[in-house]
């Protein structure tokens, strides 16, 4: 059996691995250039590879093909292997083969990375030999091969689901469905629904299905599967029926069993982050994680880096780093969550915002705003007029120095800058350092 993988990133270098451990012969071709770290590990392996070109003849040759989720069906060598029939996979269809390990697999459009950190996090704290994979941690196939684990909690983005037929979820994590890279699904939304409603395909009757019952979309598609597993849709507040939601000052989970825990001790915050451990919660106890290490999880989780994190607290000043907020949604979640006067940092490349959703929020929660863009010219469009001290800068230290100087002890300087990093930082992460960075600076010259 021939096995080609297209792209040779964290999942296209696992699956190769598994690939040649399990007796394929395999060839790896990437039409771009191929990290050294990622050559290095398929020569180590003696892998055959090759990059900035595909070769055709060696690639349509093949019995199956794992293909990268970057990779879309519209690229012409795909679109030939689908002309011709060869299955395309992705890497954690191909892995999910050759483990029984138990899976508890998380989708959204938006808070996959917050649970699934929150889940591995919960299921760490119970003992449980738990490996992380999908979007982030190691790939699946490398771990598989490698170093197996007995439970693997994943994070799956609408490409993985495309290419997942026979993967079955033990526990199945759908957050919300929200229109997002529609240009992989011809331009419509029940395309992507679809591929979304994929992580629960093949569930048996010993599985669950957590989801958000206030969802636009999850609750109408559910009708048309069949899948037996125990459904436990949640919400935000008390509804009959649910199987967790918040009241009174109480997080309470009704399914697959009962718990309670006061919201005052949840370590996320905000009404987005309720939802995210709600969701956690009820997989964490349908995978038979006791009540109390779960409340124990929950309320010592240490956060997700560049969301909505606590990068310390200076001079009575609280410093949060939300740099993955590079929209006016996240930004909104944000603020919502924000129980403190707020400075707020906002600003960078501008995707075609319209800052009008936040505008309640900024002018009940903010004494100050500082712009930080090379160009800051539609802020200052829309935010002068709220009347608020601002501040124009185009450097994190620039900007970190007219934060401070408009906070006042108590206050949160907030990171939650609407827009993209492009224009002064490499990306989001760096963005983020650079804030962290200063805030450790400012602590210690004190
Ligand atoms: P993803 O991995 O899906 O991109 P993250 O956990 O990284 O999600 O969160 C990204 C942003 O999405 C957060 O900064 C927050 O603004 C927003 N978010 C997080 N959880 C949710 C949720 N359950 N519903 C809506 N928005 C959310």
């Amino acid at each position: 059996m021939k096995l080609v993988v297209l792209g040779a990133a964290e999942s296209g270098v696992g699956a190769a691995i598994l690939a040649q451990k399990e007796g394929y012969e395999v060839f790896v071709s990437d039409m771009g250039s191929i990290k050294p770290r990622y050559k290095a590990m398929l020569d180590a392996h003696h892998i055959a590879w090759e990059e900035g070109h595909h070769t055709e003849a060696n690639i349509l040759s093949a019995d199956e093909v794992v293909k990268s989720p970057g990779i879309p069906e519209t690229a012409p060598m795909v679109a030939k292997l689908i002309a011709q029939g060869t299955p395309i996979l992705s890497e954690i269809e191909f892995a999910g083969r050759y483990t029984d390990a138990r899976m508890i697999c998380i989708t959204g459009s938006n808070g996959k990375t917050t649970t699934t950190s929150l889940i591995y996090h919960i299921m760490r704290k119970a003992g449980i030999d738990a490996g992380l994979a999908g979007n982030i941690g190691h790939s699946l196939a490398l771990q598989v091969a490698e170093a197996p684990h007995s439970t693997y909690v994943i994070e799956l983005s609408s490409f993985q689901l495309d290419n997942m037929y026979k993967f079955r979820a033990n526990v199945a994590v759908l957050l919300n469905i929200t229109p997002d890279h529609l240009d992989r699904y011809d331009f419509k939304m029940q395309n992507y629904v679809d591929a979304k409603m994929r992580i629960l395909q093949n569930q048996t009757a010993d599985d669950t299905f957590v989801y958000w019952k206030e969802d636009e979309h999850v609750p109408n598609e559910l009708p048309k599967y069949s899948d037996p597993s125990a459904k436990c849709g949640f919400t935000d507040e008390a509804q009959p029926g649910s199987a967790g939601y918040a009241a009174n000052g109480t997080f309470v989970v009704n399914a697959p069993v009962h718990f309670e825990m006061p919201l005052s001790q949840l370590s996320l915050p905000g009404r987005h982050n309720l939802r995210n451990s709600l969701a956690a919660a009820i997989a964490c106890l349908a995978a038979g994680v006791s009540p109390e290490v779960v409340r124990q999880g929950l309320s010592d989780f240490p956060g997700v880096e560049h969301r909505l994190e606590k990068a310390g607290t200076v001079n009575g000043i609280h410093f949060v780093n939300d740099s993955k907020a590079t929209n006016v949604d996240a930004c909104y979640c944000a603020l919502e969550s924000m129980t403190t006067p707020v400075v707020l940092i906002l600003g960078g490349k501008d995707k075609g915002n319209d800052y009008a959703e936040i505008m309640p929020f900024v002018k009940q929660k903010c004494r100050a705003l500082v712009y930080m863009g090379a160009d800051n010219s539609k802020l200052h469009a829309n935010f002068d007029a709220t009347g608020l001290p601002t501040a124009d800068t185009h450097s994190m230290r620039e900007c970190m120095e007219h934060a401070v100087a408009l906070a006042q002890p108590g206050d949160t300087v907030l990171l939650s800058p609407c827009c993209a990093s492009f224009d002064l930082f490499k990306n989001m992460e760096d963005r983020g350092e650079q804030f962290k960075a200063w805030v450790k600076q400012y602590g210690e010259a004190k």
